[in-house]
């Protein structure tokens, strides 16, 4: 069986060992709340995914009609807003 011939200092390992680090990737921000989240999942924060509302408060995955009401219904209450801050 092939041994090492000598061993390895602790500097040369440790110097190897340098090199062994993870780094993070696939991260972005969140459209809906700017939270970093993983690519291509569902925001566990707010539970938004590609711009739509997708979990419930209590992280429940919703229904499609659901999602159309409260897409629709969100656009509404933009509009509201957007009026309420005009009139003040
Ligand atoms: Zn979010």
């Amino acid at each position: 069986m092939a041994v090492p011939q000598r061993r390895i200092s602790k500097t040369r390992k440790r110097l190897r060992r340098t090199h062994f680090k993870l780094n993070v990737t696939g991260l972005v921000t969140c459209s809906n709340c700017g939270a970093m989240i993983k690519a291509h999942h569902v925001c566990p924060k707010c539970g938004f995914y590609a711009g739509k509302q997708v979990l419930d408060k209590n992280g429940k995955l919703m229904s499609e009609q659901k999602i159309k009401k409260e897409a629709a219904s969100g656009k509404k209450s933009s509009k509201k807003v957007a009026e309420k801050k005009a009139s003040e």
